[in-house]
C-alpha cells in the first residue's frame, strides 16, 4: 500500500498523485502543468500500459490535460469519474489536443524556415478520443467496488460543475485503509453548484491548498456591480466585453445576468443582447443544461422547478460558426460580449478587444485572475496601448474587474474541511499550492489542530500501513528558460538588448510622468508582441 507524489507538489498545477494497493496501479488525477514550472516531476513508478485505473477529480486540464498521453503510451485501463466530468472531458481534451496539434504545426512552419527538426504535438485529437473511450462514469456518493481490496465514493467538491472529492478504500491482508483526495475545493456560494460537502473519517488526507494563505475577503454584491457596468456602458452607446474561462465562468456568468434581466434592473436597454462567442463556452454550457440533476443546488434547481432555465434568457445569442463571430461587432447596437480565453493571451476574445478596446463608450470586464504576462494582465495594469493582430491598439474603453470571483476556497474555507475530519488522519499530505504556500498550510493545519501534515515534494513516497516514508528525494528545479537556451549567440545578443534595456530605464529615473508613462507603454507593447 503505497502513495507517491508526481505532480502538483509544491506546484499549484499537474495533479498527479500514484497508488500501488491490493495489486493495482492506480492514478488520481493526471494533469497537465500550465504555466510556471518550478520542479522537474519524478516520473511515476509504473508504465502507463500498466496503469489498471485512472480516478478523476475534475474536468480542469491541470488534472486531467496529459489522459490522452497516457493512452498515447500504452494505457488500457478504466477511468472513473462523475458523469458531468465525463461529459466536460470530450469537450476539454479534445480543445486541448487542438491546442497541441495548432502549436506543433506554428512551430513547424517557422522551424522549416529555420532548418529545424519538426515537432510532433505532444497528442493529438485521436489519442483524445482514444482515451475518451476509456471513462467509466458515476453518480456522487455511490460506493462503487473497483476490485478485490479497492472500493471508492465521489464526494460533491463544490468547485467545478462534475468536481469530486473521492474517498478510496484499500484492503490488503485484512487491514483497511481509508485515502481521501480532496480534489480542488470550491469555494462556497457559487451560482448553479453546489457548496462543497464535506468527509468525517480518513487515515491519510491528500489535500490541495492553493489558497492556503490568502482570503477572498468579503463577497462583494456581484449583481449590483455587474447591473452598474452594463447599465453605465449600455448608456453611453458601449459594448461590455467580458474576456471569460469557457467552463465554469462563463455559466456563472450567464446565471448573472439572467438574475438581472429577470428582476429588470438594467433600465431603458430592454431585451439587450448578450452574446457567448466561444465554441468551448457553448458546448460547456449545453453540458450544464444536460447535467441538472444531482448536479445543481437548492436554489437553482428551485429555478428549474419553476420551469426557468437558470442560464438561460431571451436575447441570449452564441456565436459558434467564425462568421456569427464576426457578425458581431458588425452590428452598432451596444451589448454584452462574454468571450475566451479567459486572460485575453488567445481566441475570439482578441478579435473582440480589437474592435471595442479604442472605443471610451466600451468597457472592459474582467471576471477572473490574470496570470502575469497575459494581455488581460497588461490591461488591468493600464497599458495604453497593446498590439493586436499586428495592430496598435490605444485602449480608451473603460477597464474594470469583478474581484474576489473564484472557484477555489479561500484559507479559511480550506480549514473549515479540513476540520470537518471527526478524527485525526494519521497524515495529511498539502499539495496543489505555490512552493511555500503548500509550508505554510501544513504548519497552520499542524499548530491549529494538531494533525502530522507534510508538504512531499515530487518523488516522494510513503507507506500507507506503517506511515513510513519512503524515499524523499531531494527536488529538481527547473532550470530557468534563458540559461537552457544560452548556448545560441543569438540569445545572447538577445539578452545584452535585455540588459540594455534595464540600463536605459535606471537612467531615465526622475524623468517627467509623460515620458516615463510612454517608455513604460512602449515596454508592454514589446512584451505582448514577443510573448508567446
Ligand atoms: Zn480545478
Amino acid at each position: 500500500m503505497k502513495l507517491v507524489f508526481s505532480g502538483a507538489a509544491h506546484e499549484v498545477t499537474g495533479s498527479k498523485h500514484y497508488l500501488e494497493a491490493a495489486g493495482k496501479h492506480i492514478l488520481v488525477d493526471c494533469g497537465m502543468e500550465q504555466g510556471k514550472d518550478l520542479f522537474e516531476n519524478q516520473e511515476i513508478p509504473a508504465n502507463a500500459a500498466d496503469i489498471d485505473y485512472v480516478f478523476l477529480t475534475h474536468a480542469h486540464i491541470d488534472h486531467s490535460g496529459l489522459l490522452p498521453l497516457l493512452y498515447a503510451q500504452g494505457f488500457t485501463g478504466s477511468i472513473i469519474t462523475t458523469e458531468a466530468t465525463y461529459q466536460l472531458c470530450q469537450i476539454m481534451l479534445l480543445d486541448s489536443a487542438h491546442i497541441q496539434e495548432f502549436e506543433a504545426e506554428w512551430r513547424n512552419r517557422k522551424g522549416k524556415r529555420a532548418g529545424a527538426e519538426p515537432v510532433v504535438p505532444l497528442y493529438t485529437t485521436d489519442d483524445a478520443n482514444g482515451v475518451l473511450k476509456h471513462f467509466v462514469s458515476c453518480r456522487y456518493e455511490e460506493i462503487i467496488d473497483i476490485c478485490d481490496g479497492i472500493k471508492i465514493r465521489f464526494i460533491d467538491a463544490g468547485h467545478l460543475l462534475g468536481s469530486a472529492s473521492i474517498e478510496i478504500w484499500i484492503t490488503e491482508d485484512g487491514t483497511t485503509k481509508k485515502i481521501v483526495f480532496s480534489g480542488d475545493i470550491g469555494n462556497t456560494d457559487q451560482p448553479i453548484i453546489k457548496d462543497p460537502q464535506y468527509i468525517e473519517e480518513a487515515d491519510y488526507v491528500v489535500m490541495e491548498s492553493t489558497y492556503g494563505d490568502r482570503s477572498h475577503g468579503e463577497r462583494p454584491d456581484y449583481i449590483k456591480e455587474l447591473t452598474d457596468v452594463i447599465q453605465k456602458t449600455l448608456d453611453r452607446g458601449g459594448n461590455v466585453v467580458i474576456p471569460s474561462f469557457a467552463v465554469g465562468r462563463t455559466q456563472e456568468m450567464l446565471y448573472f445576468i439572467r438574475q438581472i434581466k429577470e428582476e429588470g434592473l438594467i433600465k431603458n436597454h430592454d431585451g439587450f443582447e448578450v452574446y457567448v462567442d466561444s465554441p468551448l463556452a457553448v458546448e460547456a454550457t449545453n453540458i450544464f443544461n444536460r447535467n441538472v440533476p444531482g448536479y445543481y443546488d437548492d436554489e437553482a434547481m428551485a429555478l428549474i422547478d419553476k420551469g426557468i432555465n437558470p442560464i438561460k434568457f431571451p436575447n441570449l445569442k452564441t456565436a459558434v460558426s467564425s462568421e456569427d463571430s464576426i457578425a458581431i461587432n458588425s452590428s452598432t447596437t451596444p451589448k454584452v460580449i462574454i468571450s475566451a480565453s479567459g486572460m485575453c493571451d488567445a481566441g475570439r476574445i482578441r478579435h473582440h478587444l480589437k474592435h471595442n478596446l479604442w472605443r471610451p463608450e466600451c468597457t472592459i470586464l474582467f471576471v477572473g485572475y490574470q496570470s502575469e504576462g497575459t494581455l488581460g494582465r497588461a490591461l488591468i495594469e493600464g497599458a495604453e496601448e497593446v498590439k493586436l493582430f499586428g495592430e496598435t491598439i490605444n485602449v480608451q474603453a473603460e477597464i474594470r474587474s469583478l474581484a474576489g470571483i473564484s472557484g477555489h476556497a479561500d484559507s479559511e474555507g480550506l480549514m473549515k474541511w479540513i476540520s470537518a475530519f471527526k478524527q485525526k488522519p494519521q497524515r495529511v499530505f498539502i499539495v496543489h499550492g505555490e512552493d511555500e504556500v503548500t509550508d505554510i498550510f501544513a504548519a497552520r493545519i499542524h499548530s491549529e489542530l494538531g494533525y502530522d501534515a507534510a508538504a512531499p515534494y515530487t518523488g516522494w513516497a510513503y507507506d500507507l500501513l506503517t506511515n513510513e516514508c519512503l524515499a524523499s528525494p531531494e527536488p529538481v528545479r527547473v532550470a530557468p528558460k534563458a540559461a537552457a537556451r544560452r548556448a545560441s549567440a543569438v540569445f545572447d545578443r538577445l539578452l545584452a538588448a535585455g540588459r540594455r534595456l534595464a540600463q536605459v530605464i535606471r537612467r531615465n529615473e526622475g524623468g517627467t510622468n509623460k515620458d516615463l508613462t510612454k517608455f513604460t507603454n512602449e515596454i508592454y507593447n514589446l512584451c505582448d508582441k514577443w510573448d508567446r
